[in-house]
């Protein structure tokens, strides 16, 4: 029967296109009458509804559908895997662009202050969400400067999860004399008594980072 099979497998395209002898056509119509299994290729070839057979031949018809149905499940799961990856791909990439970008908040007079808390001076900010800061220092001067910026997180997941305003401890009491953004604007500056105190720390504090000029 096997062998029967691949040699009507083989004359099945020319059956379907209808240039089979008279003989060769009588015998794959013969043979599928008696198999399932061919029968069902024919079918797939030319999408034509099966043909009645009786519950024997039936048995033998649902093999091929349970290979289909083991592949079937197989596309499923892999489909629901790839969905799985592809969904946290998104949310990855979406994270990190969110963590990346960087959106500059200009300095406007009053949306960050320079506050003396305990022994340290902080940065707070009064708008919106966190936000992250680049400074530098002027050699030994004491005077720094500054830029504010914040990513989408810092702006709208940061505030879920903070109900206070976003403090960055800046730098310790009487380490500084002046804090101004890149372009210019003064943000603080020490008074006479503050500059006495700098000037002081300065003499005790030689090596200190912020006071060595290499
Ligand atoms: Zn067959």
């Amino acid at each position: 029967m096997k062998i029967k099979c691949d040699v009507i497998n083989d004359l099945l395209p020319l059956y379907v296109d209808d240039v089979l002898s008279d003989a060769s056509r009588e015998l794959v119509d013969e043979h599928i009458q008696e198999c399932g299994s061919c029968r069902k290729t024919l079918e797939n070839m030319t999408g034509k509804v099966s043909i009645p057979v009786s519950p024997e031949l039936r048995k033998e018809d649902t093999k091929p559908i349970k290979g289909l149905k083991k592949i079937v499940t197989k596309w499923k799961w892999l489909t629901a895997v790839i969905t799985v990856l592809a969904v946290l791909a998104i949310l990855f990439l979406g994270f990190q662009y969110i963590n990346a970008k960087q959106i500059d908040i200009p300095y406007d007079g009053s949306n960050f202050t320079f506050e003396l808390r305990g022994n340290s001076y902080y940065l707070v900010y009064h708008g919106q969400g966190g936000f992250l800061i680049s400074a530098g220092a002027a050699d030994g001067s004491g005077e720094w400067n500054i830029e504010f910026s914040q990513t989408l997180f810092d702006k709208y997941i940061w505030p879920l999860y903070h109900d206070k305003e976003c403090a960055l401890r800046f730098l310790e009491k009487d380490t500084i004399t002046k804090l101004t953004t890149r372009d210019g604007k003064v943000i603080w500056e020490a008074n006479e008594e503050e500059l006495k105190a700098y000037k002081e720390w300065v003499a005790s504090h030689p090596d200190d980072w912020r006071v060595r000029k290499d």
